[in-house]
């Protein structure tokens, strides 16, 4: 009975059997630990003062954390009021060339630098003007939630604990969603980019069982096909595996910049009569440049007889499975093997939320799973609980990503998520009605989804469209950015951001005429 405190041996199986018998009545755990807990008070008194971070004035502090949440909220509030986007003051960054702070500040007064010198300078994304790149605008709810986890500040690598079970209630829903059996798996990671990756690795083991984990790949024997309109996260993912991006294929793509499934059977075959194992085919469901979905049925098809892994990239895309009239365009993606998407973008989730489900759990587990002591699945205890997402993935301490998403479902609705998505999606057939109602501008690819690629038509387009371009972002009202829609440069508006409504698109038509007849005609913009 001496050796109670502290006696079971981490990962002891014997110790913790010991355990068990002693500790069966909770009144005589507690007399135990009362015991325990007036050991130490008086040897260590220069020990027992108030040294924590917690501060020493909760009502100052109080008062501080409320201005700083109205701040916030006040931000939010008037976005668009502020400008999108500005460029940092020339000799500006030299403020983040200090030396580390060995001495304390106030509070107040680090949040007064933080409302001068960092939140007029953000990235723009939150901006009901901002369609550049394919990023979500994030959500007042979503904001507090943030927060909220940040105070609880769980570690969600695994054991038995609420968070958990909030993480697979999101996993639940967005399995019934795709319509994935009760088989899958799947955790939070980043963003898609590491979703894409565990895709691939999920794939490898697939392909070559987990053995694969210690010996890993003979370069050149296994392939993988992609089309040419993928995200450049796929040949990442194919690099950081060790399996090499000389085994991704780039399957060449149709108008719509779909990947044309004669050359990817082709691509396959040619693979297999050279004595390689076609492992993995990466599909996109929403291209970054134009929003195309590849013909997923077709590539299941294609995946199940040539017995590949499917792999869909859906970032932004599969999450339209919440809308009514864009889930039929994703058909064929519940036959998927697996998919990467992302909360933080068409979820609006704030940063940030990335997601990976693969079908069968099993290999996602096999994967990733190992058993060092310290991470023994126990009982009962705090190291009990049968799911522990560090069995999916390569992280060991992850944030509580799930409690923003699942406040953001709870309180909007996934109804209202849906309608969200269909306005965007419309919101870009209007942008594309009204660059090819005027004479001046021109479509450059069908609009599929939420992405619009046009151009202000000249003699010398690409490098006046690169201004025009330059000059809307460092405008600060609307900014879109720029891609290129067969090696023709092309103003690409994104539309993301569930701010952003019909006048920001009218504002980005009269802005780009304006723009585009001033540098064409010397008119003044
Ligand atoms: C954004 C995006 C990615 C990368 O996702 P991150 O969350 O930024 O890592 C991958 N694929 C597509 C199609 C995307 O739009």
């Amino acid at each position: 009975m001496k050796r109670t405190r502290g006696a079971s041996g981490c990962g002891d199986p014997h110790n913790r059997l010991a355990d068990v018998t002693i500790f069966n009545s909770s009144s005589r755990i507690l007399r135990i630990l009362q015991r325990i807990d007036r050991y130490p008070a008086q040897r260590h008194r220069h020990l027992s003062s108030n040294e924590s971070l917690d501060p020493e004035d909760w009502e100052t502090f109080r008062a501080d954390a409320h201005t700083m949440l109205d701040d916030m909220i006040g931000y939010l509030q008037h976005l668009r009021d502020q400008p999108l986007w500005k460029p940092m003051p020339v000799g500006f960054r030299e403020r983040f060339d200090a030396p580390l702070p060995a001495t304390p500040s106030d509070l107040a007064s680090v949040h007064r630098r933080f409302m001068d010198e960092i939140l007029p300078y953000g990235g723009g994304n939150p901006h009901p003007g901002f369609m550049g790149w394919v990023q979500g605008g994030g959500t007042p709810v979503g904001m507090i939630a943030e927060m909220l986890a940040a105070g609880l500040n769980a570690n969600l690598g695994g054991r038995d604990h609420a968070p958990i079970e909030v993480e697979r209630q999101i996993l639940r829903w967005v399995r019934d969603l795709v319509g994935f059996p009760e088989t899958a798996q799947g955790i939070f990671v980043t963003g898609t980019s590491i979703a894409n990756f565990i895709g691939v690795l999920v794939a490898r083991t697939h392909a070559l069982g987990a053995t694969a984990r210690r010996t890993g790949v003979l370069a050149g024997s296994i392939t993988a096909y992609t089309s040419a309109a993928s995200h450049e996260s796929v040949t990442r993912a194919m690099e950081m595996s060790g399996i090499g991006s000389d085994a991704l294929r780039v399957i060449p793509i149709d108008d719509s910049g779909r990947m044309q499934l004669p050359a990817l059977v082709a691509s396959i075959a040619a693979d297999r009569a050279a004595g390689r194992v076609p492992f993995l085919i990466a599909a996109s469901a929403g291209t970054v440049d134009i929003g195309a979905i590849d013909d997923l049925s077709g590539l299941a098809d294609i995946a199940e007889r040539e017995q590949t892994w499917l792999h869909v990239d859906g970032a932004y895309g599969a999450l339209g499975m919440l809308a009514p009239d864009v889930a039929p365009l994703l058909h064929g993606i519940g036959r998927a093997d697996s998919i990467a998407f992302d909360f933080h973008k068409w979820g609006q989730v704030p940063y940030d939320a990335g997601f990976i489900m693969v079908r069968d759990g099993s290999i996602q587990r096999d994967t990733f799973a190992s058993s060092p002591a310290y991470l023994t699945h126990d009982t009962r205890g705090m190291a009990a609980g049968d799911w522990w997402p560090c069995d999916y993935g390569p992280d060991l301490s992850r944030s509580f990503r799930a409690l923003k998403t699942w406040f953001t479902f709870m309180v909007y609705g996934s109804d209202a998520l849906g309608a969200t998505i269909s306005r965007m999606c419309a919101l870009a057939r209007e942008l594309a009605r009204m660059v090819e109602a005027n004479a001046e501008l021109e479509l450059l690819a069908p609009v599929q989804l939420n992405i619009v690629c046009f151009r202000y038509r000249s003699d010398d387009p690409n490098p006046l469209n690169i201004r025009i371009v330059a000059d809307l972002q460092e405008g600060g009202v609307v900014a879109p950015s720029l891609t290129r829609v067969r090696g023709e440069v092309a103003i690409r508006a994104a539309i993301v951001n569930h701010r952003t409504e019909l006048r920001d698109l009218q504002s980005l038509i009269r802005n780009t005429l304006a723009l585009g007849r001033a540098a064409e005609h010397g008119e003044s913009a």
